[in-house]
Order: structure tokens, then sequence, then C-alpha cells
């Protein structure tokens, strides 16, 4: 659709009498609309002051100028077209005398070099009319604009605001998507785990059973071995009143080897009974001074320590903490006379050390005996393992397993360092 031609001409009005009719200049320049007119070459003709205010000029400063000296391309904006688009159209006006309408056009206006003079980004949606005179030429061009600067800004808003709520529309879809696949991950998890934890305890309640029977066993076995045993042991005495006199050696070194082997069976018994009590789950949790637990052991060992006139060192201050109280008098009893015990003649030196850590205690008793061939570490801890026989050093085998099942129920570990010939170190943990 074309908007027609018009057919006005301003030199004609100029010449009008006031008292004859309105001032058509003064009513275009008041118009309400925003309007240019340009001749054929460009140059500007009239204006309309809401066409002034609109692009921040004033009129004496821009009629006879060319409207791309007075409006050129804002310099900042390297894709710029607004002249090059608006001269394309002012062309297509001149060559087909029809109205030609522009799309909306981003043609950046400068502000008045008293406001700094920099552009200032405007949308337009312009079209060119050309007049035409009576020859049917171009007369002039009345360009007319509209600011659309604040539509086009909604619009860009809008538009950035929907392409936001898209993208948080798709990133709540992803979380949602994610956090449903975690949360089923998690839950597969859980069931994993819940699974773990019921054959844990299957399994933890079937060690405890084993133990609870072992530990039984040991009891009732060497419970019941006892009262026999000391039938032998008094009927041994009579015995050996009996046999003293008589000149036998024979008679002599099976009586001595009778005497050892009870000695050794009433050992093994002590230890199958202390076994007992550390393999069971009877003993209760409580507060342990192992100042006290330290100073019983000793006085137990007091003989033994003297007859070898060994030397021990104890910390001036142990630590107080939660435990079986016979079960941690075993594991002290048991290594430090394992220190005395394992020894090639030399006076035995036993340095017993604690040292806080991060949540727990962690305690060695280091000895300058033998030592233990690093081959043999797991070993020894197993139900009578040894590594020498009964003549060259008496024992049971029940010593270290009792000790690392003692620190096994705190929770601890128990591990050595040793070097054959000069000493060997036994460490373990208890919690604090
Ligand atoms: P036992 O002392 O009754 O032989 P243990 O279970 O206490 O049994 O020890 C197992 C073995 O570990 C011992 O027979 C010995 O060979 C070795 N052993 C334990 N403690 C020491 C030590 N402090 N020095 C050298 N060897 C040791």
């Amino acid at each position: 659709m074309h908007t027609p031609a018009y057919l006005i001409s301003f030199e004609q009005h100029q010449y009008l009498n006031p008292l004859a009719g309105p001032d058509f200049r003064e009513l275009f320049e008041s118009s309400p609309g925003l309007y240019l007119v340009l001749y054929p070459d460009l140059t500007i003709v009239a204006v309309t002051d809401a066409y002034l205010t609109a692009t921040m000029t004033i009129r004496e400063e821009i009629i006879g100028h060319g409207i791309f000296e007075i409006f050129p391309d804002n310099p900042a904006d390297l894709n710029a077209d607004g002249v090059s688009n608006l001269r394309a159209s002012l062309n297509r006006a001149l060559a087909t005398k029809k109205t030609d309408t522009m799309a909306v056009q981003k043609y950046d206006i400068r502000k008045p070099a008293s406001e700094g003079g920099e552009f200032e980004v405007r949308y337009w949606s312009p079209f060119n009319v050309p007049i035409l005179d009576e020859k049917m030429e171009v007369k002039y061009i009345v360009h007319r604009v509209e600011d659309v600067t604040e539509y086009v800004n909604q619009k860009a808003e809008e538009s950035r605001q929907k392409i936001l709520t898209e993208r948080l529309r798709h990133l709540t879809d992803t979380m949602e998507v994610e956090l449903m696949q975690r949360g089923r991950e998690l839950q597969n998890l859980n069931n994993a785990l819940e699974e773990a934890n019921r054959e844990l305890k299957i399994k933890t309640d079937e060690l405890q059973r084993s133990n609870d029977e072992l530990s039984r066993f040991a009891a009732i076995a060497s419970h019941d071995i006892k009262a026999p045993f000391r039938n032998v042991g008094g009927y041994l005495e009579l015995i050996k009143k009996k046999v003293e006199g008589i000149p036998d050696e024979e008679l002599k070194k099976a009586f001595e080897k009778i005497s050892s082997a009870r000695y050794r069976i009433s050992i093994l018994l002590d230890d199958l009974l202390k076994f007992s009590r550390v393999a069971s789950s009877s003993e209760s949790f409580d507060k342990v001074d192992l100042n006290e637990i330290l100073a019983n052991v000793l006085k137990d060992l007091e003989y033994n320590i003297k007859e070898k006139n060994a030397r021990i060192f104890v910390p001036a201050q142990m630590p107080v903490v939660q435990g079986y109280s016979f079960q941690l008098g075993q594991l002290f009893q048991n290594l430090i006379a394992n220190g005395l015990k394992f020894q090639n003649g030399q006076e035995p030196v036993i340095d017993i050390n604690v040292q806080q850590k991060d949540g727990f205690y962690q305690f060695s008793v280091r000895d300058n005996g033998i030592g233990i061939d690093s081959r043999y570490f797991n070993k020894i801890f197993v139900m009578f393992e040894r590594l020498h026989d009964q003549e060259e050093y008496a024992g049971t085998g029940l010593g270290l397993n009792i000790c690392k099942r003692a620190v096994d129920n705190h929770h601890g570990k128990i591990w050595l360092e040793s070097t054959p010939g000069q000493g060997t170190t036994f460490y373990f943990t208890l919690p604090e």
C-alpha cells in the first residue's frame, strides 16, 4: 500500500497574508509529528519542533545542511548502518516517487556539544514521502520518523527476560533430572550400604558367637582339667616324699620331667583361662586408670624383674582410658613379660612410652632382647604359634594372641618393629 504523494509547496504559503489564512509554517513546525523536510539533494529545508526535540538539535543549526552531515553514524558502533539504509530509502523515494517505508532502524543520536557530544542509542521507525510538483517532479521529501527506542528496549528486555526464563527453566529441568538421578543413585547406594551393614552385622554376630564359644570351651576345658590336675599334683607330692630317699637316677630324672610338665600344664591352664576372659564379651567397659594397671602388672612381675636384674622405664603419667580393665592388664603384662623373657643372657631393659595423637593414645613397649625376624611379624599373633621350643624359652603361644584380641576389642591396632639381635618394640593404640 502506498501513501499518496502530497502536493504541497512551502514557498507558496510563505507569501500568504496572515490575515488571509493560517500560518502554515508555524502550523507545520508545531505539529506533534516528527517531520524533516529535505530537498532532493538531501539538504534540510524544514523541521518540526517535535523532531528537533527528539533529535536534540536546534533548527538554525540544521537548516541548510545535508541530512547526513547533521545525522552521521555513531562512530563507536561498528555495525551502524543507519546512514546507508536511510540514503538507500531516500534514493528509492526519489527514484520511484513513492513513499518508502523503512524497517525499524538503530540510528544513534549525538547529544549537543554542551552535553558532551556523545551518541545515545535510538531506534526509529521512518518513512520517506516524496512531494511532487505540478510536473510530477520530486520537489521535497518529507522524512517522517517515530522514536521507538522505548518500545525496542522494552522488547529487548522482554526477550532477554524470556531467554533468561527459558534458560532458567532449562536449568531447573536439568537440575530436576539430575536431582532425581542423584536421588536414585543415593537410594541405590543406601540400599547397598544397608545390605553391607546387614551382612557385616551377621558376620560380626557370627564372629562374636564363635569367640564366645571358643571362650566358653577354653574356660570349661581349663576349669575341668584343673580339678583332676590338682589331684595329680597332690599325688605327685605324695610320691615325691616316698621316692626322695631312693637312690635311683632314672627315677629321679623321670620325676623331674613330670614336675616340669606339671608346671607347664598349670601355666597353660592359667593362660587358657585368661584367654577365655579376653575372648568373651562379658566384661564391662569402664574408666580404666592405666597408672594403676601398670603398677599392678609390675607388682605381679616383681619376682621376675628382680631375678633378671631388669630395668623397666615407665611414663611419669599414664592416661585414663575407657576400656576393659582385665584385658588392658593382660596386654601390658604379656608384652612386658615377653620383653623380660626373650633375652639372650643380658640384663633386660624395657622402655614403656605413651604419646597422645589425634583422638587416640599410642603406646610402645621396647625391649633389648633377641628380636624377631620380620617374616614372623604376623605369625606370632596367631594362637599357639611360637618361634622357639620350650627348652629355649618356655611359653604357651597364647600371650600375643591375647594382646591382639584385647586391642581389637578396644578398636585399636597393634604392630611391631624389630631388629634381630637388638630388640623389639611393640606398638598399640587405644581410643582416648
Ligand atoms: P609365648 O610368649 O608364650 O611364647 P606369645 O604369643 O607371647 O607366646 O609370643 C609368640 C612368639 O613371639 C614367642 O614364642 C616369641 O617367639 C615371639 N616373641 C614374642 N615377644 C617377643 C619379644 N619381645 N622378643 C622376641 N620374640 C618375641
